[in-house]
């Protein structure tokens, strides 16, 4: 039963605020109406309170599943504080704590208990006679090895829907891009829940990507110009950031090499130096940056090319947290991308690592606005050109490319929306190969259409038409690349279609540099 008071006034009863931040309340609603959710929400966009305030609109206990002890324990700590009845339990707690959580949660005492994945299963029997009204399950992510931090224990979640077919099952992560969101809603045994995105653009953040040349001369440049301003380098391997560090002090300027090959302490005193405003520089690997909180952080410099779009989003996301103006500079170079593919191959979901690598080269080859491209990955679409990209800033010549988009996707549509990338190419190419014939594809109507396209030109020019969110790739499914909404728009609706010119753009860019 929900309780008679309005939604707002308990969110200023038990967590002192006056209004919700975005998505929020349709979240909150689309739970109070029962149903299964999927939600996507930034870091800092106030997930916790999406399943906290309903579970309190409800009579009964809400199951929280949480993937991280001290995650768990401050979110309870900070609910008691609150004066809600909250408990953990996890492997890390003695038996008789256990047992007393156990009593407390069989007698009804809990609004909300919080669950590792791994303690899950033995509970399971526990809940049977209990008035269950909620089940959050928080970073959904670590369900889906296709995405990036897989845990194996959130795999076996998929009997809960069973175990409690009337019980809302709301799933929170800040990290999913599409393919990951549909995996979360299979495995859960909510397929039709409606997904919830909550908006991932940072206006502030300026989006570069430069060619991988004379990186020093450009980060010694670039850094030089902004004295007084902290900044992150991030490189690939340790022995690079050791030797960048050392490379920029030498130019008068301070910087700390970071990585986690270094102690506890060293780091920590570091990691207090940066955030004091001691050290303004640090060249760092991933290792650098998980938890810290520094609001002023100007600017993100990739010396290498991350493997993936949420490690970059993540990345340059430390930069202008107290929401002004920050540059972030990726440095991309082919070498990089082979070097990523020989770290990737013979991990054990390669397929993934690559299919994610080849995602991110897609966005650093990108001539059409970066920011457009980056939200496309997160399912998101931004129907403007930024304005606040390299791209925008500086855009590449462009034309009327509805024509050639238009015998793309009918090609795709033809192709039935089977075929990779490369074939698509090949088909529209006329291409003359044994694959192209064993399957007939000589057949179909627009084989050829594009025979006056250069092989690597015209891959360019559907990699823009993929960035443009008019067709998107399933890494998952061998590459199949599929026709979205917006492409039957164009096919069908007169929508025309900007593509930038690369001959133009690439000759220019031999100017400059
Ligand atoms: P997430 O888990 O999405 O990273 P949290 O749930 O930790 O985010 O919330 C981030 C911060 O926002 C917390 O300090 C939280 O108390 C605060 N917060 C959540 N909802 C609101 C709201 N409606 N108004 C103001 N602050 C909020
Ligand atoms: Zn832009």
């Amino acid at each position: 039963m929900i309780a008679e008071q309005p939604v707002l006034s308990l969110l200023k009863k038990h967590f002192g605020y006056d209004s919700f931040k975005p998505n929020q309340e349709a979240i909150i609603n689309d739970i109070l109406n029962k149903k299964d959710i999927l939600a996507i929400m930034p870091t800092g966009g106030g997930k916790s309170l999406c399943f906290q305030l309903p579970a309190l609109m409800f009579d009964g206990t809400a199951i929280v599943i949480s993937p991280l002890i001290a995650l768990m324990k401050d979110q309870v700590d900070a609910l008691k504080a609150n004066g809600i009845k909250a408990a953990f339990y996890n492997s890390s707690q003695d038996t008789t704590v256990q047992n007393d959580i156990l009593s407390q949660l069989a007698n009804g005492a809990l609004d909300l208990f919080y669950v590792a994945p791994e303690s899950l299963a033995n509970l399971s029997p526990y809940f049977n006679n209990l008035n269950i009204n909620l089940i959050a399950v928080d970073e959904a992510h670590c369900i889906s090895s296709w995405g990036h931090d897989f845990r194996p224990a959130y795999t076996q979640l998929g009997y809960l829907k069973s175990q409690f077919p009337q019980t809302p099952l709301v799933a929170f992560t800040a990290t999913a891009d599409k393919a990951t969101q549909a995996d979360i809603r299979t495995q859960l045994n909510i397929p039709n829940a409606p997904v919830h995105l909550a908006s991932f653009d940072r206006k502030n953040l300026y989006l570069e990507v430069r060619p991988g040349t004379n990186r020093l001369k450009q980060i010694l440049k670039f850094i030089g110009s902004r004295p007084e301003e902290s900044g992150i380098v991030y490189c690939l391997s340790r022995k690079s950031t050791e030797s960048l560090a050392s490379k920029i002090n030498a130019s008068g300027i301070e910087a700390k090499a970071y990585h986690a090959g270094l102690s506890a302490e060293a780091r920590n005193s570091i990691q207090e130096d940066f955030i004091n405003d001691r050290v303004p520089i640090i060249v760092a690997t991933i290792a650098f940056g998980m938890g810290i909180d520094k609001s002023n952080v100007r600017w993100v410099i990739h010396y290498n090319m991350p493997k993936n779009i949420e490690g970059y989003y993540q990345e340059i996301g430390r930069s202008g947290r107290d929401g002004l103006a920050a540059h972030n500079i990726l440095f991309y170079s082919y070498a990089d991308v082979v070097q990523l593919r020989k770290f990737a191959e013979g991990s054990s979901n390669e397929t993934y690592q690559i299919a994610k690598l080849e995602r991110m080269q897609q966005f650093a080859e990108a001539l059409s606005c970066r920011r457009i491209a980056l939200l496309n990955y997160f399912g998101e679409q931004l129907t403007e050109n930024c304005g606040n990209c390299d791209i925008c800033k500086a855009p590449p010549k462009y034309f009327d490319g509805t024509v050639l988009t238009k015998k793309v996707c009918s090609a795709v549509a033809r192709l039935k929306e089977v075929e990779a990338l490369g074939m698509v190419v090949d088909v529209l190419r006329g291409s003359q190969n044994a694959q192209v014939f064993d399957k007939g594809y000589q057949n179909i109507k627009t084989y050829g259409a594009a025979q006056d396209f250069a092989w690597l030109d015209l891959q360019q020019y559907i990699i823009q038409m993929i960035n443009q969110g008019i067709l998107e790739i399933r890494f998952h499914e061998n590459g199949r690349l599929m026709l979205t909404p917006l492409a039957k728009k164009i096919l069908f609706e007169d929508k025309t279609v900007r593509l930038a010119n690369i001959k133009k753009h690439l000759a220019e860019a031999k100017e400059i540099s």
